[in-house]
């Protein structure tokens, strides 16, 4: 296997960088402009975008973003799965106008008949029945943890190293030596330590997992079906078999986290690998990019809420903890009911997949044509590759298999042949927009750039 030439690599990025500079004068100026966003951009991680400034975009339609240069591109980053369903789709514009526009009433504080076919569709494809809505998948988490802390009268929670939940205090901790638990690096102001509120393992290790558990002490186990957040890290064939009876063993609930591995199908992977949570998170695509989450709850755990509400140890209406003033909008409602009805269907899901099966067949010719110590994981119509000969097994390994100037390298390059890959990962995402021939322009561009490695 060939070592990357480590000098020829950073010539490229500086060409890279030149020729990026080149193309975006007007991001450029933007960038420099906004002297009053703190690191002069809406949200500080959009300051991951490899090039030194994010592009700024005028229009974005299906797939493809028009930058305010007027350059075009393939848009497999999607908003990091925010615009899933395509940007802007058809179905949720109207939806979301009328609502708008004709009816009115963007907020009001009353629920609207969009909610209850909301409910009854993610009941319908997760099997979880009731369901409450938020503003994002990190409320949704948030909000959810609390109840089975309420539900349990545990304190902790167990999660996964590596793993990515949102803001969420309680996840930012990766397993330490000896079974111990320690921050992830660079949490920003914990409230508390973190191994007060979390026992973290490591991905797929069952044994871990089950003495962190037999402490008795553990509310939820949070975890997504795959890893999604430090590349798409795959469950061992009976590792959710085994994780779900552990759960129930130890009287501890399983919050399964959906937000990205809805890519799997229409239910999810809960719903393709047949798995059983107590509490299901999903956030960011089902409205269509309208900001929205929502949590599910099993019947179970819905009586012990209501046995703690009746008891007057939860409060789950008023100032208790959980809940927005803007969550539940009639706004994001409509949105997500035009979402699942007519845009992220069974059939999209299909097609969906297709695609991505397309894009993992196109990388993995590169990496064999090529001998890279790299794999490919697809989930369903997600895929990523990453700087691994064996796809890892745990956080660990894959965080390990981080390569800083590989990634920059390749984000910019493929962004300068109008190709848009997520700025954290190597991850691409398919919509219902993404054609057979996007996925080939993104074979041929990946096949140039890495090509270039090695010239
Ligand atoms: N859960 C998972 C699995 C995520 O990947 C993310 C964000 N990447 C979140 C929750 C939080 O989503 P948001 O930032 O939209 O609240």
């Amino acid at each position: 296997m060939p070592e990357i030439d480590r000098a020829r690599l950073h010539q490229l990025i500086a060409q890279e960088k030149t020729t990026y500079e080149r193309l975006h004068p007007t991001s450029r100026l933007l960038y420099d402009e906004a002297t009053h966003l703190f690191g002069k951009v809406p949200m500080t991680w959009m300051n991951m975008w490899s090039g030194g400034f994010p592009l700024s975009f005028d229009r974005a339609r299906g797939n493809r973003i028009l930058d305010v240069d007027g350059h075009e591109y393939v848009d497999f980053s999607l908003g990091d799965t925010g615009a899933m369903a395509g940007h802007s789709p058809e179905p949720t514009l109207r939806a979301v106008q009328s609502r708008i526009s004709e009816l009115g009433g963007i907020t009001t504080m009353l629920p609207t008949a969009d909610a209850t076919w909301v409910g009854a569709e993610l009941a319908r494809r997760f099997g979880l029945t009731l369901w409450s809505f938020t503003l994002s998948a990190t409320d949704a988490n948030r909000w959810a943890i609390r109840l089975a802390r309420a539900v349990t009268g545990r304190s902790k929670i167990v999660c996964f190293s590596y793993c990515y939940h949102g803001s969420v205090d309680e996840t930012f901790a990766v397993a330490g030596p000896e079974g111990t638990t320690v921050a992830r690096a660079g949490n920003v102001g914990p409230p508390v330590p973190v191994e007060m509120t979390t026992r973290a393992v490591p991905w797929n290790d069952l044994e871990a997992l089950e003495t962190a558990l037999a402490h008795g002490d553990v509310a939820a186990i949070v975890a997504e079906p795959a890893l999604t957040n430090i590349g798409i890290v795959l469950p061992d064939p009976d590792f959710h078999h085994a994780m779900r009876a552990l759960a129930t063993t130890y009287d501890t609930l399983l919050l399964i986290d959906e937000t990205h591995t809805f890519s799997a199908g229409p239910g999810g992977a809960t719903a393709a690998w047949g798995l059983r949570p107590d509490i299901l998170v999903i956030g960011k695509s089902i409205g269509g990019g309208v900001p929205c989450g929502a949590y599910g709850i099993t019947d179970d755990v819905a009586l012990a809420i209501e046995a703690r509400i009746a008891s007057g140890e939860a409060d789950v209406e008023d100032v208790g903890g959980v809940g927005g003033t803007l969550a539940g909008n009639a706004l994001s409602l409509a949105a997500m009911r035009a979402t699942l009805s007519e845009v992220l269907t069974e059939e999209a899901f299909v097609s969906m997949i297709d695609r991505a099966t397309e894009f993992t067949q196109g990388v993995q010719d590169v990496i064999d044509r090529h001998e890279m110590p790299w794999s490919v994981t697809q989930l369903g119509a997600r895929t990523e590759y990453r700087f691994a000969a064996t796809p890892p097994r745990d956080g660990e390994t894959s965080e390990q298999a981080a390569d800083v100037d590989l990634d920059g390298y390749l984000h910019l390059a493929l962004l300068n042949r109008g190709i848009m890959m997520t700025p954290f990962h190597n991850m691409a995402l398919m919509c219902p927009d993404t054609s057979r021939a996007d996925v080939d322009r993104h074979t041929a561009a990946f096949r140039e750039v890495v090509g270039a490695l090695h010239a």
